[in-house]
């Protein structure tokens, strides 16, 4: 008898873009795979994890593509599996923060396909801890909130508000078109001095960092031209950062000498 095909689908969390920023379980559910599918933001070395034989498939968005290929993604995933066996889903982070994963995963099991989760490290963690900032830290901040900057309709989460009014430390994600509509909402409850870290491809050799404040942030980002993907960090752990202290500390100085 051939080799008969049993479909099964592993969402594996990527990790925030560092290869070895995967967690080993994710390497060997690529070990074990017949087909990969992956996003943009994945480095592709980590497609070295799967056998030879296996198909490598990108699914990211195309370039200049505005058609959103989530569906279709869906239906790789079943397809593959029905005919190859195996399908390793790789996306960036962890699959169930604002990865659609779950979507995927509701989706696939409609087919009575078996999904298994690989969880990742994720950006909104991640990236922050890479460039120095910790989310929480005794006596500084004793809660973070992650955000989207695009929700389902494209418009910037309304719980920032709420957010804003915290002490939480806010992680924005997918927000830095909406780097105004940001800085307004602090600076109307009078929050101009915040400290706010915009940091694209962390973790990354393409990393790039800018960190101000509230007041500041807009010129300095249009200046050091950082854009999307990106990752906006909001709160006093900005200033915890070693990296980053230099910054803060030449603006006290200035001010002193003013
Ligand atoms: N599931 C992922 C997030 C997917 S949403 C996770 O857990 O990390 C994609 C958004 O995540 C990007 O638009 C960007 O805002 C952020 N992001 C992901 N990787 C990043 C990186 N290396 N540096 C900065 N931002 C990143």
């Amino acid at each position: 008898m051939m080799n008969e095909i049993r479909p099964r689908v592993t969402l594996v969390g990527a990790g925030p873009g560092d290869p070895e920023l995967i967690t080993l379980k994710g390497i060997l559910a690529l070990n074990k795979a017949d087909v990969v599918l992956y996003d943009a933001l994945i480095d592709t070395s980590l497609l070295n994890h799967a056998p030879d034989k296996a198909l490598r498939i990108y699914v990211g968005k195309r370039n200049g593509s505005k058609k959103n290929p989530q569906e279709e993604t869906n239906r790789m995933c079943v397809y593959y599996a029905k005919k190859f066996g195996h399908v390793v889903r790789l996306k960036g982070g962890d699959p169930f923060v604002f990865g659609r994963g779950a979507e995927e995963m509701d989706y696939i099991q409609e087919f009575g396909i078996k999904v298994d989760v690989v969880p990742g490290i994720s950006s909104t963690v991640a990236v922050p801890a890479a460039a120095g900032i910790p989310v929480t830290k005794r006596g500084v901040s004793e809660s973070y909130w992650v955000i989207t900057g695009t929700t389902s309709n494209g418009e910037l989460s309304r719980d920032l508000l709420l957010a804003s009014k915290s002490k939480a430390t806010v992680v924005l994600l997918m927000g830095t078109r909406k780097l105004r509509e940001i800085v307004r909402i602090y600076e109307e409850q009078g929050f101009s001095d915040k400290a706010i870290a915009i940091i694209e491809r962390g973790t990354t050799r393409e990393e790039k960092i800018v960190a101000g404040t509230i007041a500041n942030i807009e010129k300095k980002a249009h200046e050091d031209q950082v854009g999307a993907p990106a990752i906006i960090i909001i709160g006093d752990v900005v200033r915890e950062s070693p990296k980053l202290k230099a910054i803060y500390e030449a603006v006290v100085f200035e001010n002193k000498l003013n």
